[in-house]
């Protein structure tokens, strides 16, 4: 009986495991020995292609767990049979499931002569109540070449409610849809037979021929049986699903089984409350990409849902504790590591909240435009810009939009969603770079084997190179200035991987050099260093002497090291829950990202960091060993989310025996003083429920700290203090400063204000009109309106006055116009007169009869622009 792995999939192929075979397929595909000839497991799983099935039909859950039995080479198909049958039909009391046997109907591949005889032995039944199905329902391979098989699908017959009668004689090979929910599959057996040397699609591939070791794989949907063993209708309704909809139905006032589409809904939260809660379990955080934008969509529609249904409040911290009460009950690192999985949950439906809050805003004005301009259709880039800017579910945007009387343009939608998705795809294309296609390792790993790994014992050693590759093919050399790809029989070199970044260093040969640019592990056990050649040229097969950086090598332990002494200091300022959830470090530097919700006060980090110096001056030992994952769990080491561990061992790194534990397969410093030093230098968000604590280590830290020193000399020589005095002086200085340019402001304004008498006084008389068109040379916007404002003041009361005021300043010109009553009641208007002059001021404005105000760029023309104002004035004074 093998655990269940974590959802999180050791495959660059896979975002989840989506069944039970997955952590077993090292053994399936010969790279690895079993350790046992058989096995069982009960594995959880995700599927993200069921989501939009979820609620519609009886039986598919984005979580499910999935139950299997295995076989390497041990029993075959009549060994399967038995079992599932034994265990299908056994009563309850002698353990099985006591499934009633005449509803049973196994299924074979089309002519699988050896499995119908397996089948009509173990059951006694008839050779026509054994269907035989084609190659989509009954045939299994990975959809790349390697081992491939006929499976036998098992179905049970829930009755005429669920779909129409058959004629089991004339089923096959297609399984007819109608049928599915009423001939529900339950059990999947594979009978790993073949080789397959070409897969095209699911239904057309080329055998090479059998396999030389057989092996089973099943898998039996628990949820599915369950329903049937509950009697209940679905697998959203079994006893570990059905709470969260009741509680669902409190919540909405609604009641389920009373409106098909509400039922969908309620079925949908059951489901993706589940699903989210077991992902964040396993460690995914919500993200705009990958598993984190799976696990956002499931919480997302999760709460949309529930708003469908007529709950607007926040209902994750209702819902989620009920799946927790059910679920936590087999997974005990939903209840241990609540106060983690419940922050990140609710933080994410915080945070949706507000994006539907500040979308509703943008949607309702959207929509008014469209009104507005007589339309009826919202447009696809609006639903688009909705859904990429702000979060909005497209059916949010339809069903809002349809509330409004509004269409949306769907297809226009659909259409840009596509083009994102193409650009998303070549983006991860590009990222992947060489390590996108691992077919090529596969080819040196099957001819070579694994790679003997020497980094924890030694920095030079002697080898051969197995492989050249360049541009992702094999290549006989590799000449001097070209970048390729080497694979030694034995390295010391530490690929990336657990966050620590791949060791630099040298590969040296007989009349050449190497430089070693990166190295990765692209599948299980092959390391692969990317390789500048500086002199000479490599070939396969000839001795050369591979040597790590030890300067670099020091560093990285250092940042290693350090990495882990911060987690273990930020859980003892912050408590427990600061989980990490990612971590990078190279020489020198570090950075960890933790859950926690809010910001860190500037003494949390103070202390983090002062923790962090206390375990290294306490000169705490450093230690590794390998155990079994339950003894590591056992010792309270800390497993991090997102890496596989081997079934079999895992490698424990402990720093001051139990203050720091975990699994990790860096390297490290022998003692914690050995780290030098460790100096937080920033802390952030990194997305929502996450920060980011970066922090720098050994002769790099030291460095930070001297250039910070240089600063405070060179202040200090500046303003002539101490260091301890240097705060004061520029808070005084800060503040003499503040008050000195208020004072000049002051003086400027008493100056402006100042000169507004004498521009009064000196008002020009254009027939019966005072006017005043005055260029104030330095006054910005704010300036040239007071004085406007304040000439307008001071002329004659009872008598016709304009004032016109174009000051300008850093390269921009403002104009202000101000009339009085009696210049209005002669049809003078400060709007017109902005309106004139902008254009000669390279610039426009406008505003009302009594004043108004404009700009511009062009200085050159505001002598001109006054004397047009002249003009106008002295026209209108004549008519
Ligand atoms: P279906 O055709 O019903 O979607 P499948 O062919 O995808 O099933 P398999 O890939 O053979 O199923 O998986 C093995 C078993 O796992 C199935 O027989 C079923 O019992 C269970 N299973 C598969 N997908 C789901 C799901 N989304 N939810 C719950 N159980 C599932
Ligand atoms: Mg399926």
């Amino acid at each position: 009986m093998v655990p269940s792995a974590s959802l999180l999939a050791d495959d660059p192929n896979l975002l989840f495991v989506p069944a039970g075979m997955v952590p077993f397929k090292p053994y399936f595909l010969g790279q690895e020995t079993p350790p046992w000839p058989r096995a069982t497991s009960i594995q959880k799983c995700v599927r993200t292609p069921d989501i939009e099935d979820v609620g519609k039909t009886t039986r598919h859950g984005t979580f499910f767990e999935m139950c299997g039995n295995f076989s390497f080479g041990d029993y075959f198909k009549e060994g399967a049979v038995e079992l599932a049958w034994d265990l299908l039909t056994t009563s309850v009391d002698d353990g099985g499931f006591g499934l009633d046997e005449s509803r049973l109907y196994p299924s074979v591949l089309v002519g699988d002569e050896e499995a119908i005889g397996h089948w009509m032995k173990a059951t006694g039944l008839p050779r026509e109540r054994i269907v035989q199905l084609g190659n989509k329902e009954n045939y299994w391979s990975m959809g790349v070449p390697g081992p491939g098989g006929p499976c036998s699908e098992i179905l049970y017959d829930r009755g005429p409610e669920w779909g129409p009668d058959f004629d089991v004689t004339t089923l096959g090979p297609d399984m007819p849809f109608e049928l599915e929910d009423r001939l529900l599959e339950i059990w999947n057996l594979v009978f790993m037979q073949d080789e397959l040397s070409a897969v095209r699609s699911k239904e057309d591939f080329d055998v090479a021929g059998s396999l030389p070791k057989k092996n089973i794989d099943t898998g039996m949907g628990l949820d599915r049986v369950a329903f049937l063993l509950q009697g209940k209708n679905n697998m959203y309704e079994i006893d570990v699903m059905y709470p969260v909809i009741e509680k669902a139905e409190q919540l909405t006032g609604r009641r389920y089984g009373a409106d098909r589409d509400d039922d969908v809904r309620f079925r949908v939260v059951a489901d993706h409350v589940r699903s989210s809660m077991m992902l964040i379990g396993d460690g995914v955080t919500p993200g705009n990409d990958g598993r984190g934008y799976v696990l956002r969509r499931l919480l997302r529609r999760a709460v949309r849902s529930m708003r469908l249904l007529g709950c607007e409040d926040r209902v994750l911290p209702e819902l989620m504790p009920v799946s927790r009460d059910r679920m936590g009950e087999t997974y005990d690192n939903l209840v241990s590591d609540w106060p983690r999985i419940s922050q990140v949950a609710f933080a994410e439906e915080d945070a949706f909240r507000k994006t539907l809050q500040a979308g509703t805003q943008i949607f309702d004005v959207a929509a008014s435009e469209v009104k507005q301009t007589g339309g009826s259709t919202l447009s696809g880039e609006r639903a688009f810009a909705l859904h990429d800017t702000y979060g909005f579910p497209i059916d949010l945007t339809l069903e809002m939009a349809a509330e409004q009387g509004l269409q949306v343009d769907e297809q226009g939608f659909r259409g840009l969603m596509a083009e994102q998705r193409e650009r998303a795809k070549a983006d991860a294309r590009a990222k992947k770079g060489a390590h996108g296609d691992t077919g090529v390792y596969r080819g040196v790993f099957d001819e070579h084997g694994p790679t003997e790994w020497l980094a924890y014992e030694t920095l030079t050693t002697e080898s051969r190179p197995l492989a050249l590759l360049s541009g992702g093919a094999s290549v006989p050399r590799l000449a001097e200035g070209e970048v390729g790809e080497l694979v030694l029989d034995r390295t010391p070199f530490y690929a990336e991987s657990g966050g620590q970044a791949a060791d630099a260093g040298t590969i040296v040969f007989d009349g050449g050099r190497l430089e070693v640019l990166d190295v990765q592990r692209p599948i299980k056990g092959l390391v692969v260093h990317q390789v500048r050649v500086l002199e000479g040229e490599l070939e396969a097969g000839r001795e050369v002497h591979a040597r790590v950086d030890p300067e670099w090598r020091t560093g990285a332990r250092q940042a290693h090291s350090g990495t882990h002494v911060v987690h273990a200091a930020l859980r003892e300022v912050l408590g427990p829950t600061a989980l990490q959830s990612g971590s990078y470090n190279r020489p020198g530097y570090l950075r960890l990202d933790f859950g926690w919700t809010q910001a860190l006060t500037p003494e949390q980090v103070r202390d983090v960091e002062t923790v962090s110096q206390q375990a290294l001056r306490a000169d705490l030992a450093v230690a590794w060993d390998y155990m079994t994952l339950e003894q590591a769990k056992e010792w309270g080491a800390i497993a991090l989310f997102g890496e596989t561990y081997d079934n079999t061992k895992v490698r424990v790194v402990e720093i001051g025996g139990p203050w720091s534990r975990e699994l990790c397969g860096g390297t490290h410093v022998d003692h914690s003083s050995q780290i030098g030093t460790v100096v937080v230098t920033g802390e952030t968000s990194v997305g929502s429920g996450n920060r980011r604590i970066e922090a720098l280590t050994g002769v790099e830290g030291f460095g930070y700290l001297a250039r910070e020193r240089d600063v405070v000399a060179q202040l200090t020589g500046l303003l002539k203090t101490q260091p301890d005095d240097l705060v004061s002086r520029v808070q005084g200085l800060t503040e003499r400063l503040r008050n000195a340019e208020k004072e000049l402001e002051k003086a400027r304004l008493a100056q402006l204000l100042g000169a507004s008498a004498d521009l009064a006084a000196g008002a020009t008389q254009v027939g019966p009109v005072r006017l005043v068109a005055h260029r104030a040379d330095g006054a910005g916007g704010g300036d040239v309106r007071n004085l406007a404002m304040d000439v307008r003041g001071r002329l004659p009361q009872g008598e016709p006055g304009v004032v016109v005021i174009i000051g300008q300043a850093d390269g921009k010109v403002s104009v202000v116009a101000a009339t009085n009553d009696e210049a209005r009641a002669r049809g003078l208007s400060a709007g017109e007169l902005v309106r004139a002059v902008g254009p000669l001021l390279g610039g426009k404005g406008g505003g009302k009869d009594d004043v108004a105000q404009g700009g511009g760029t062009d200085a050159s023309r505001i002598d001109e622009a006054l004397e047009l104002v002249a003009r106008r004035v002295a026209a209108s004074a004549q008519a």
